[in-house]
């Protein structure tokens, strides 16, 4: 639809001017830095940033009620930077002008609902939202094209060229990355840091085909993300992994759209999604949070965030029930099948920890809740979901599990509908399938595959065909005749198929 077709007390609203005034907080010491400058700790005292809209107040001054008019017209209006994640532009990054916003078909991913077996076995109505229909097939789209618009127009704005935009990857961030990296041409050069080994061939072919260079590194993505952290503070590099608060930004779309395909009603729901580096968590609550504050949504949904035994010191900081007592210790991972999510270490733990506290008081009680499951748990709900006309990854079958999970310990109740996150495409990591077909887990990962699951392609040959048609090579006459009907034959025998009267 064309501006001059919408109603006309929307129309003003529809196309946004940047406007506020956006700060990285250090969430160490609060200080505030502005970001004419490419920064991602607190050169006070090297604490994590989140950004902050100081115009926030005139924002909320709009109400929930035209907010919401607002993002239903947007949602019909066709002009190209409002596309994607920047439908939610005020709520994201509302100081890069449109013409720099790059927009390569990320986000508004659909929400599937599960089928009947997938609900009985959950114990509760549940939908998965397919972030792996996303450009680079995961969620991180959603913060790369945050991130990448705000350096097109840092660039652009300052006439810099070939700047180097470096990332350490459990394998989506790279692929995200590279991807967004490539199609701002000259301005940008991309390097990945990837642990060798520890990503998917289809990871590692991303970045590769997106031309960017990749660097392989011995040891698990805690110690490639130490180099380039280290890289970071020492070179002039643009760090793309999500201690770049841009990207909290952009992944805070996956709460918008929630929101919003749910009529804004989100009290009853309960959001499932795994936790790695914990930078898709803090985005979740945080946009949960503005929509909230901005009267947007009345009531707060739930939110369970997963880890594996093999990978859980989310899990375990949240086990001691008193905040005053709690302390953070990272865990050295074990192999998992969730290896997107293998961290040990996170990141944006601090993040995670602020914003728990402020996600539960705005809430007025407790509704943020951190499940584990076990590898086992994990890959058969990946196997399952996808039985039931689902395309989740590892990740994705993490959530499943995590829901599953927190129906059994009492955190989410009839009455509730489940939104799992499904934070990759399943193809991605189809060398964990392929494992599970051949049952060819090593002992670390403690993964048996369930016989009925298990799945093989059967070679139909038929002995009484002599010649069967090759490349190149067709077969004719009675030839192709006689090969149709004995292979159909076979088949019909296979297939327990009766011909018909
Ligand atoms: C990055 C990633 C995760 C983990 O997200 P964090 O923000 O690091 O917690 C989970 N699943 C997939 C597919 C990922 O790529
Ligand atoms: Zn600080």
């Amino acid at each position: 639809m064309r501006i001059h077709d919408f109603p006309e007390e929307i129309q003003r609203h529809l196309l946004p001017q940047p406007g506020g005034e956006m700060v990285y907080r250090c969430l160490g010491c609060q200080k505030e830095t502005g970001i004419d400058r490419l920064l991602y700790t607190c050169p006070d005292c090297g604490g994590v940033f989140l950004l902050f809209n100081k115009g926030f107040k005139k924002v909320k001054e709009k109400g929930g009620r035209m907010w919401r008019r607002i993002f239903d017209y947007r949602r019909m209006l066709n002009e190209t930077p409002l596309k994607g994640i920047f439908r939610y532009y005020e709520f994201i990054a509302p100081v890069i002008p449109l013409e720099h916003i790059v927009y390569l078909g990320e986000g508004h991913t659909p929400l599937v609902e599960a089928n009947k077996s997938l609900r009985e076995r959950v114990g509760m109505p549940f939908f998965f939202k397919n972030d792996g229909l996303n450009p680079s097939a995961s969620f991180k789209d959603r913060g790369m094209a945050c991130a990448l618009s705000f350096l097109n127009h840092f660039v652009k704005s300052r006439n810099v060229k070939n700047l180097l935009a470096i990332c350490a990857s459990t394998g989506d961030t790279s692929a995200s990355a590279a991807l967004y990296g490539s199609y701002l041409e000259d301005l940008l050069r991309s390097a990945v840091l990837l642990p060798q080994g520890k990503v998917t061939v289809q990871q590692l072919s991303q970045p590769l085909g997106s031309g960017a260079r990749v660097l392989e590194i011995p040891g698990v993505f805690d110690d490639c993300m130490k180099v380039v952290e280290f890289l970071a503070e020492k070179y002039p590099v643009a760090l793309l992994n999500s201690k770049n608060s841009w990207r909290i930004l952009g992944q805070e779309s996956f709460s918008f759209e929630i929101s919003q395909d749910f009529d804004y009603e989100v009290g009853d729901k309960v959001i499932v999604l795994p936790i790695g580096n914990a930078g898709n968590i803090t985005a979740v609550m945080s946009g949960f949070l503005k929509f909230h504050e901005a009267g947007i949504i009345e009531r707060l949904p739930k939110i369970v965030g997963v880890q594996s035994e093999h990978a859980d010191p989310v899990y375990r900081y949240y086990l001691e029930g008193d905040e005053e007592k709690r302390v953070f210790v990272p865990v050295t991972v074990q192999p998992s099948v969730a290896q997107a999510a293998m961290i040990g270490n996170p990141v944006s733990m601090p993040r995670v920890i602020d914003l728990v506290k402020a996600y539960n008081s705005a809430a007025g009680e407790k509704r943020v809740f951190v499940v584990q499951v076990s590898e086992q748990e994990i890959m058969d709900a990946m196997m399952i979901a996808n039985r039931n006309g689902n395309i989740a990854c590892t990740q994705g079958g993490e959530s499943m599990a995590g829901l599953a999970k927190a129906v059994r310990e009492g955190y989410a109740a009839k009455g509730e509908t489940g939104i799992v996150d499904s934070t990759a495409h399943m193809l991605k990591f189809i060398s964990f399938q392929e494992m599970y077909f051949e049952d060819a887990f090593g002992p670390e990962f403690g993964v048996r595959a369930r016989p009925e699951l298990r799945n093989r392609p059967l070679l139909v040959r038929p002995e009484k065909v002599d010649r069967f048609p090759e490349p190149g090579r067709p077969l004719e006459g009675d030839e192709m005749k006689r090969f149709v009907e004995e292979t159909a034959a076979e088949i019909a025998k296979i297939l327990e198929l009766e011909p018909e009267k």
